[in-house]
């Protein structure tokens, strides 16, 4: 997949490394983490993980359709915050795990807004639920994600079955 784009690996990591020193100094960069695009998904914006070779280094991962200039770039920056969100929990991170479940309890939510951005959080859900399907349409068969044109219906969002 070639997405012509300014979001390359170094965008990237300065924005990861924006975003830590303005919503996350308290949170200790207690390994080596870095960042880059994975494999293009329709339901998993981002990820973080152990890297298998190195498991002293956490790997985020973000879906490379993001480097479309169709999604805004806040779009993005709410998918970090959503995969920092979990390292700073303790979930694939050195750090001490804060609760049992990654996503359970509303705590992603409850963390944009103890870090003053769940203006950012409801904004990134209405932007996917108003415009993603049309975005996967341009990289992915339409009726592979959706039945007769019904929307699927999911109790939590669709687009966050990623870590
Ligand atoms: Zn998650």
């Amino acid at each position: 997949m070639k997405i012509d784009s300014y979001r390359n690996q170094r965008w990237l990591e300065s924005t990861l490394d924006y975003i830590w020193n303005t919503h996350f100094e308290d949170v200790p960069r207690a390994n080596n983490v870095e960042i880059i695009f994975g494999k293009k998904a329709k339901r998993r914006l981002g990820s973080i993980g152990l890297d298998k070779d190195d498991p002293g280094t956490s790997i985020i991962r973000i879906n490379p359709i993001f480097k479309d200039l169709d999604v805004p770039e806040f779009v993005i920056v709410a998918t970090i915050v959503h995969e920092m969100t979990h390292y700073a929990h303790g979930f694939n991170s050195p750090l001490e795990q804060k609760q049992q479940h990654p996503h359970r309890g509303g705590v992603i939510r409850r963390e944009f807004a103890e870090r003053g951005l769940e203006y950012m959080y409801i904004e990134q859900n209405a932007w996917l639920k108003e415009n993603w399907p049309g975005i996967l349409d341009k990289y992915f068969e339409p009726t592979a994600y959706r039945r007769r044109n019904r929307p699927v219906k999911l109790k939590l969002p669709w687009w966050m079955s990623g870590l």
